[in-house]
């Protein structure tokens, strides 16, 4: 049921089949010229047939979509963006930062998964694992239909739609050029995966996302803290009015998970396949995992020790090329 948020525009809800987060939030936002639709979900016959569906219930048709507006290119926002795309010709907008993962993850993988596999290894992924962990993510490819950018944005950017006047917002953490979208006067703003009412989004260390992701996913909740809100759409669950409540939970949540992997390091150090294996995760524990979710969680797991790293409270050491994790102990 598509759900009027704000006059003349609507949130959407496209299903994302055999997945615990059930679906995704697109928005349509109304303009001078057309329509400006934010995300749109997976390709499966399923997701567009609901899309179509809920389009016709607020009759909007594909050729009044003039713009597509993508979070970030994960499967569930950016999948049927290529499809959308070949209906109606609707100018395709991503993140520069964003851009650069299409070809490599959708177009040609073989490269990604070779540094997959040596980085796996590296944080000790056991000989018998890696295989099936390095190939996880290669099933949603099938869910994408890719498609080049005509535009990218940087953040900080103003684009205008009719009545609607929305702030780029780049919110780099889930992924590195997430984007979210700020209307001042409306005091509305769209979150895409960055804040989510009640689940956290991952943020990984991966060979596409190296650095300080969770410093860089703090930074960006922070950025958010001072904006005049009443009202939070974000692209999973539900809308929400209290964004500075959210942002402060989020930032507690991380907090605590530092602490209980710093435990994990111990004294004796630990690879982030063991501290990940180690914790007890919201959504279970490792080893009743899927494949997919047991990568993500080590990926998450690396955000979290390279945070503590940059934080001077853990070191990272290699011995026999495996990266430990070891805290660092005060000089008397
Ligand atoms: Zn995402
Ligand atoms: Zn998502």
């Amino acid at each position: 049921m598509a759900k009027e948020v704000l006059s003349g525009l609507y949130q959407l809800k496209v299903p994302i089949p055999n997945n615990p987060i059930g679906f995704v939030l697109p928005y349509l936002i109304p303009g001078d010229d057309g329509y400006t639709l934010v995300d749109s979900g997976w390709n499966t016959p399923e997701a567009f047939a609901a899309l179509e569906a809920e389009l016709d219930e607020v009759s909007v048709s594909f050729d009044e979509i003039k713009r597509l507006l993508v979070t970030h290119v994960h499967p569930d926002h950016y999948g049927l963006a290529g499809r959308i795309k070949e209906i109606c010709g609707a100018e395709v907008i991503i993140h520069q930062r964003e851009r650069d993962f299409i070809r490599s993850r959708y177009r040609q993988p073989e490269q990604l998964l070779e540094r997959m596999a040596t980085w796996l290894t590296e944080n000790g992924v056991p000989e018998d694992e890696m295989s099936e962990l390095q190939q996880s993510s290669m099933p949603a490819r099938a869910y994408v239909v890719a498609v080049e950018p005509d535009t990218v944005l940087w953040g900080g950017e103003t684009l205008d739609f009719g009545v609607y006047r929305f702030e780029v917002y780049w919110t780099p953490g889930h992924s590195p050029g997430h984007m979210c979208f700020y209307d001042r006067a409306q005091r509305t703003i769209l979150t895409g995966d960055h804040v989510l009412p009640t689940i956290t989004p991952n943020v990984s260390l991966h060979p596409q996302q190296m650095g300080n992701p969770l410093g860089d996913y703090l930074a960006s909740l922070k950025r958010l803290m001072p904006l005049e809100v009443e009202q939070v759409l974000p692209a999973h669950e539900y809308s929400f009015t209290d964004l500075q409540g959210r942002l402060t939970e989020i930032v507690e949540h991380h907090d605590q998970r530092l602490d209980e992997m710093l435990a994990i390091v111990g004294e004796d150090g630990a690879t982030g396949y063991d501290v990940a294996s180690g914790i007890v995760w919201t959504t279970g524990t490792f080893d009743t995992f899927s494949f997919w979710m047991q990568r993500a969680a080590i990926s998450e797991t690396l955000a979290h020790l390279e945070y503590l790293v940059y934080e001077g409270r853990v070191y990272a050491t290699r011995r026999d090329n495996v990266v430990y994790y070891e805290k660092v102990t005060q000089e008397e």
